[in-house]
């Protein structure tokens, strides 16, 4: 053989004997075939099979399979963020004339999507309150497909009644997706609600570490799960085996994690709300939050993420109570190892429900630092407000 052929071939050394505890990065655009017969049939190899490293290669199967497992669905799918997982359910299953209902509350980028992309696709678009079944009720129509909920909803936190909203959805043979990423399969096992598509941004718990984004699409039916992977086949969307092995190593320690932020957020939310600067705090696992007795007879855990809602007058010390901060970071996203600030207003995005008040919610990420010294900054944070 010569040099340059020695430079490009990789020689095959003996596995035998070789098991490791970590799952192995399979990196491939293409695959080959054994022979000529082989490839001609590839397409015969059916969805679980290998044939293009688009459609997927050892490392993300396994993670598909974890989190499968965990969610308890015929199958689940990987997509390159928690946005597209919500956007390629949409996209994939909604054609022109149907309806789709989304919760007022549902993630900003899945309500632009809706506005932006989904009406000039001719689909009709309209949002219910996440906490009225009345409201569903009377927005539901005959040509009414999807009904989105996201539960506990982005910023506000309200829980909504999955197991009545999936028979209302029913009746009007509509599908019911749910975004799942707050609670994760861990908490909420949404399609042992009768939720037919669950979502979740694994960029959150799942990742666990603030570097790396994906969703995943989990589906109680076989059939509508392949009509999506065709779909995604056809728009090109894949993920990367590098970011699902980081997937695969920081899901080992999500249980932990999850449990130690649940636990946390119990502790400083209690401290937040004994102060006068404090009107409300929305976590459901607090009895005043919405959705609290939904909360507590769906969901078997609480993520460590809550929004405050500051006392009249309380705001003007805001920025100097982020600035006081010194274990929490300011940012957006949640569920990595460092805890998050993050001042959000919801502005013109929601239309079936009102926002009372000012315009300002603080959502507070709990991450994996001494909560002692989370407790420490929520006194400093609390001590600029008026
Ligand atoms: C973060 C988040 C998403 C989007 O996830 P990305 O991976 O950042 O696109 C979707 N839904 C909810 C509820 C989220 O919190």
């Amino acid at each position: 053989m010569r040099d340059e052929t020695k430079c490009v071939l990789t020689p095959m050394v003996n596995e035998a004997g070789y098991k490791s505890l970590a799952p192995a990065v399979h990196r491939a655009s293409t695959i080959v075939f054994e022979d000529a017969k082989a490839y001609a049939t590839r397409s015969r190899r059916g969805p679980d099979g290998y044939s293009y490293g688009l459609y997927g290669t050892p490392t993300t199967r396994q993670l598909e399979a974890k989190l499968q497992a965990l969610s308890g669905a015929a199958r689940t799918m990987l997509v390159p963020s928690g946005q597209a997982s919500n956007a390629v359910a949409a996209l994939a299953l909604l054609s022109a004339g149907d309806h789709v209902l989304i919760t007022d509350n549902a993630y900003p980028a899945m309500r632009s999507l809706a506005d932006d992309d989904l009406r000039r696709f001719g689909i009709l678009v309209d949002y219910y309150d996440p906490t009225s079944l009345e409201d569903l009720r009377s927005r539901i129509r005959p040509e009414t497909k999807l009904v989105w909920c996201e539960s506990p909803g982005s910023t506000t936190l309200e829980v909504q009644d999955i197991p009545a909203i999936v028979a209302i959805a029913r009746e009007a043979g509509a599908m019911v997706g749910c975004d799942n990423t707050w609670a994760t399969s861990l908490a909420f096992k949404a399609h042992a609600f009768g939720v037919d598509i669950v979502s979740e941004a694994l960029t959150k718990y799942a990742s666990g570490h603030s570097d790396l984004l994906m969703g995943a699409m989990s589906f109680t039916d076989e059939g509508t799960a392949l009509k999506v992977r065709a779909f995604m086949g056809r728009t090109g969307i894949g993920v990367s085996p590098d970011d699902a092995a980081l997937v695969l190593r920081g899901m080992e320690t999500m249980a932990l994690r999850f449990a130690h932020a649940e636990a946390g957020a119990h502790r400083l939310t209690a401290r937040l709300k004994a102060h006068p600067a404090v009107a409300d705090i929305y976590w459901p696992p607090l009895e005043d939050s919405p959705g609290y007795d939904l909360w507590k007879r769906d969901f078997t855990g609480a993520a460590g993420v809550f929004t405050v809602v500051l006392a009249e007058g309380a705001s003007s010390g805001l920025d100097d109570a982020l600035g006081a901060l010194k274990t929490f970071a300011i940012g957006a996203s949640w569920g990595g190892t460092r805890s998050l600030v993050a001042p959000m207003s919801i502005g013109t995005a929601r239309s079936a429900t009102e926002v009372k008040g000012e315009d300002l919610f603080i959502r507070f990420s709990v991450g994996l630092e001494a909560i002692e010294e989370l407790e420490a900054d929520i006194d400093a944070f609390l001590a600029c407000l008026k």
